[in-house]
């Protein structure tokens, strides 16, 4: 049986692994990126370089975006020349982008008002993760519309959760990315109390990474502190939007997030540092204290 024909809208990090995933396994793909530059190199490798998100969706079955937050995802999905009005009524919409619940409700209405399909597919995993095809597909929406992009996230991931209806998927991922970003920011604060206690940071930093505290956040920051390596594989601005996400919904629902709260504050702090574009463990970058 051949391959679905696949579009990607979004070529960023995590985009761009992923596109390259489904290009060696011989996926007939369209990409789509607004900056027309990182699209280049994916036409050397057999992808169609769609000039719109509609150009990209009119080519494909299963459509795929991967942008930055609600309001990349309105653009590239209801924008001028949007995937919706190119795409046919037998394709499957998956937004995997980590975006608000309440948009991906809309989202999926506009979508059947077109009669397409639609799932929330946010992913944990990074970019190693993208490129490897090892992502966890966290999913919402019907089980019909699942099995029929399953070759597509077989592909692209190790693991795929169907949660439940339309932002499920959504949900889960903003609750995961809550609670990584308390993580960091706790991490960031206790380097603070170990710089002011004046104890050995790299004993400090052994013992709460090699303990009860020590998480896969905890150790991945410790890491790149250590190699001073702060590109980003997930860009610190994009956990302050997740925090901020995740704090909007609650509210909602009328739960309180009081520690989703007060890291997102150490957030904002980091990115009025100037640190938004660095990796998230930046947040643990501080003025006052040297280099780790
Ligand atoms: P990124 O490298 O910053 O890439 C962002 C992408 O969004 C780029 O293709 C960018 O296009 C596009 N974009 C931004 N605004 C747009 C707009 N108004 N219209 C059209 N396209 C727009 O981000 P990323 O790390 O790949 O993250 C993408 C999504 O995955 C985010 O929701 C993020 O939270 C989520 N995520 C990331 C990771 C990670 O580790 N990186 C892990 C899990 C989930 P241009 O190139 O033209 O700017």
């Amino acid at each position: 049986m051949s391959e679905p024909h696949v579009a990607i809208l979004g070529l960023g990090i995590m985009g761009s692994g992923m596109a390259r995933r489904l290009l060696s396994a011989n996926f007939p793909l369209a990409v789509y990126n607004r900056n027309r530059e990182k699209c280049t190199p994916f036409a050397n490798d057999g992808a169609f370089i769609a000039t719109s998100p509609r150009d990209a969706a009119s080519r494909a079955q299963i459509i795929l975006s991967m942008v930055v937050d609600d309001s990349a995802s309105r653009d590239v999905w209801l924008g001028a020349n949007g995937a919706l009005s190119g795409a046919s009524p037998s394709s499957v919409l998956i937004e995997s982008s980590t975006l608000s619940v309440a948009w991906v409700k809309e989202l999926e209405a506009a979508a059947a008002q077109c009669g397409c399909r639609f799932l929330d597919a946010p992913v944990t995993g990074t970019k190693p993760h993208a490129a490897s095809g090892e992502l966890l597909f966290l999913v919402g929406g019907s089980a019909e519309a699942l099995d029929t992009a399953r070759p597509v996230f077989s592909v692209l991931g190790r693991d795929v959760f169907h949660l439940g209806p339309t932002g499920s998927g959504a949900l889960m991922k903003l609750i995961n990315n809550f609670v990584c970003g308390v993580q960091a920011a706790s991490f960031a604060e206790a380097l603070s109390l170990i710089d002011a206690g004046g104890l050995d940071r790299v004993k400090a930093v052994s013992i709460l990474t090699g303990g009860a505290p020590g998480s896969g956040i905890m150790k991945r920051m410790a890491d790149g502190m250590a190699a001073h390596d702060f590109t980003p594989n997930f860009a610190l601005r994009w956990m302050a939007k997740d925090l901020a996400y995740a704090l909007e919904d609650a509210s909602g629902k009328g739960v309180s997030l009081q520690t989703a709260t007060a890291a997102l504050s150490v957030f904002q702090r980091a990115i009025a540092e100037g640190h938004g574009d660095e990796d998230f463990s930046a947040v643990a970058k501080s003025p006052e204290r040297r280099p780790y």
